[in-house]
């Protein structure tokens, strides 16, 4: 179980999150929506360790991880796929998914962790030697998510993991998470797209320039009057 409790993160005096509460059981699917600005990607980077924290308490099964560096969190399984990719465009895509494996030493795991990505994203399996600047934004994004999963996640974050995808792609994103959670794999992600993060999650939690508004299940956003005109388009 991740617990959040009292999260605060200023950046210079300016609060970007503030009180922010968020429990997500083993094994579910949360996401998290909200405007831009919100502190969705604070949120996860702070998680990460990336970001520091200003205040309140970040729970792995009673365990205090708020104050663990980011490779120590690494190592208990959460891990980030970050806004934007960032993958090395000059590297082939093979050595960027293989960068998610840095501080695997069994090579038997290794090989085990690669098989089954390839056996989810077959298209990487024939674009490996390809450098990664050749793929479409799409495919980019793959290798993104299978860089974080190679690394074993237990918590898999995933930062906007539609933004700039054609309709089609945004749909293969949304059975990705499904099969990536039927793995056993907790999800937390960020996401613009509030209607297709409210389907494929368990859970839903609404950001408010940096405060918790709203959360519930998935079920309850997606019906619920305020998500629907704020978020939903309707
Ligand atoms: P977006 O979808 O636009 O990335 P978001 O909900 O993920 O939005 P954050 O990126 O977490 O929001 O930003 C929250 C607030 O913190 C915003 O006001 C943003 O300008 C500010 N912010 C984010 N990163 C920094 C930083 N490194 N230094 C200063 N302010 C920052």
């Amino acid at each position: 179980m991740l617990e959040i409790q009292n999260l605060s993160v200023d950046y210079h005096g300016v609060h970007a999150l503030r009180d922010v509460s968020i429990a997500v059981p083993d094994h579910g699917v949360a996401a998290v929506i909200g405007a831009n600005g919100a502190g969705k990607s604070t949120l996860l980077r702070t998680l990460a360790g990336q970001t520091r924290q200003g205040g309140g308490s970040i729970k792995l099964d009673g365990e205090e991880i708020g104050t663990l560096r980011p490779h120590e969190r690494l190592e208990r399984g959460i891990v980030l796929c970050p806004e934007g990719r960032r993958l090395f465009p000059d590297m082939s895509v093979y050595d960027n998914i293989r960068i998610g494996a840095y501080r695997m030493r069994d090579a038997r795991k290794y090989r085990q962790r690669l098989e089954f990505i390839y056996s989810i994203f077959p298209r990487i399996v024939e674009r490996r030697r390809q450098i990664a600047s050749s793929l479409s934004g799409g495919e980019q994004q793959m290798v993104a998510i299978a860089r974080a999963l190679i690394s074993e996640p237990r918590i898999l974050m995933l930062d906007e993991p539609t933004l700039g995808l054609a309709p089609k792609l945004i749909l293969e994103v949304a059975k990705l998470v499904r099969t990536i959670n039927a793995e056993g794999i907790t999800v937390v992600m960020v996401e613009q797209n509030a209607r297709l993060a409210l389907k494929v999650s368990d859970y839903g939690f609404v950001l408010e320039t940096g405060s918790l508004t709203l959360q519930g299940t998935s079920q309850e956003l997606l019906s619920s009057q305020d998500v629907l005109s704020a978020y939903l388009g309707a």
